[in-house]
């Protein structure tokens, strides 16, 4: 396995929240894996495969899409367009999670249907990395009839999330939360859609029923894209201790106003990024880096800790081994800068004036998957490969 020498790094954001920024100027991967962290004349390098001059650059983690409404491939029937994911890439994401495969034409709503739906589409993004980046695939959606043995076999066979509550026919806490002890004792993750109705057909989902139903994640606590009133988003914030998502497709008022009373709550921890893309408002390939760009720039959350919430926190709640750069972990990077022509001087203050950085590369597992990104502008200064 191939070793490769990050150096002349100008920041390391570790992508965990309770210490945003590393010190040092170098990282180095063996086989896929970070082995080190620090100062390059501190690590003891020995003759790397490969050598990235980062040119005092910041290095982040790979992003996390936390809400990725893919079907199977890189294709989207919801806006009829391919390559979307490889889009995302280039904007950053290397790891999407998704919120359900609901798009499906003709989704079957029948438990056969909706456990083989789930396990296809997770077994099939376990084998396709779209643009290099990892998919978990195969979020099942609550329809009636489905049994604790079903979850079981699903989880048997690699489905790890439950996507969002409700978008199928299971929608009053009563019926979804025996469903959702059953996928919580197998392991699986849990996301539940909070607002207004979608699309046609899915529901209006208020604080008082995410309370009862008990998931890990409030999806889109800023609306999908329609948000619950800010006293319900203050019931969330108080009241429970799940995670809560902010998306790019949502209400940007409400956004920032629960942003803003995380930081008063010190629950900085608990909030996680995600698109909500494929949907009604289209494909958004930079919109993670343009929800960290909204927060730091619009509420009080710091630039660097914009990043570790799509990152370090939406790997914690999905049990990823990556998502934070330290020793063992999987190699999924970004290195970035100011865009040419911002007011700043890198990438975080770039991001806290409010523009999106350039993505100068992107790793997964240690390998190059992008080494000039086509969708963010140009950042001021590239990494050289040796
Ligand atoms: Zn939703």
């Amino acid at each position: 396995m191939s070793s490769v020498l990050l150096k002349n790094i100008g920041t390391i954001v570790s992508g965990d929240i309770t210490a945003p920024i590393l010190g040092g100027n170098a990282i180095i991967i063996e086989g896929g894996k970070i082995q080190k962290v620090g100062n390059e004349s501190e690590l003891n390098v020995s003759d790397p495969d490969v050598t990235i001059d980062c040119a005092s650059t910041t290095v982040t983690p790979g992003l996390f899409d936390s809400h990725c409404h893919v079907v199977l491939g890189d294709y989207t029937p919801r806006q009829k367009q391919t390559g979307f994911l490889e889009s995302e890439v280039h904007g950053g994401v290397t790891t999407f999670i998704s919120a359900g495969e609901v798009h499906l034409p003709g989704r079957p709503k029948d438990p056969a249907g909706t456990k083989a739906l789930a396990i296809l589409a997770a077994k099939s993004f376990a084998n396709f990395r779209p643009g290099g980046a990892k998919v978990v695939g195969g979020a099942v959606i609550l329809e009636k009839g489905l049994t604790e043995k079903d979850f079981e076999e699903m989880a048997n066979e690699g489905v790890r999330t439950v996507g969002e509550i409700g978008l199928g026919s299971v929608k009053n806490p009563e019926d979804a939360a025996p469903m959702v002890k059953w996928a919580k004792a197998c392991g699986m993750t849990i996301m539940m859609h909070t607002g207004g109705t979608s699309i046609p057909g899915s529901s209006t989902v208020t604080a008082e029923m995410v309370i009862q139903t008990a998931p890990d994640i409030v999806s889109h606590i800023n609306g999908g894209p329609t948000a619950v009133a800010l006293d319900e988003v203050k019931r969330l914030v108080t009241e429970t201790d799940l995670a809560l998502e902010m998306v790019h497709c949502g209400n940007p008022k409400i956004m920032v106003e629960a942003a803003n009373l995380c930081v008063e709550l010190n629950s900085l921890d608990r909030i996680i990024i995600g698109n909500d893309a494929p949907s009604g408002t289209g494909v958004v390939p930079l919109g993670i880096l343009r929800v960290i760009a909204h927060l730091a720039s619009l509420s009080s959350i710091k630039p660097e800790e914009a990043i570790c919430m799509a990152t370090g926190n939406t790997a914690r709640v999905h049990k990823l081994s990556r998502g934070i750069i330290a020793e063992g972990l999987e190699a999924d990077l970004v290195i970035m800068d100011a865009p040419m022509g911002s007011v700043g001087e890198d990438a975080l203050s770039a991001i806290e004036a409010g523009d999106v950085p350039g993505v100068a590369m992107v790793l997964v597992d240690g390998e190059i998957v992008v080494s000039k990104s086509r969708n963010t502008p140009p950042p001021v200064r590239k990494p050289v490969v040796r």
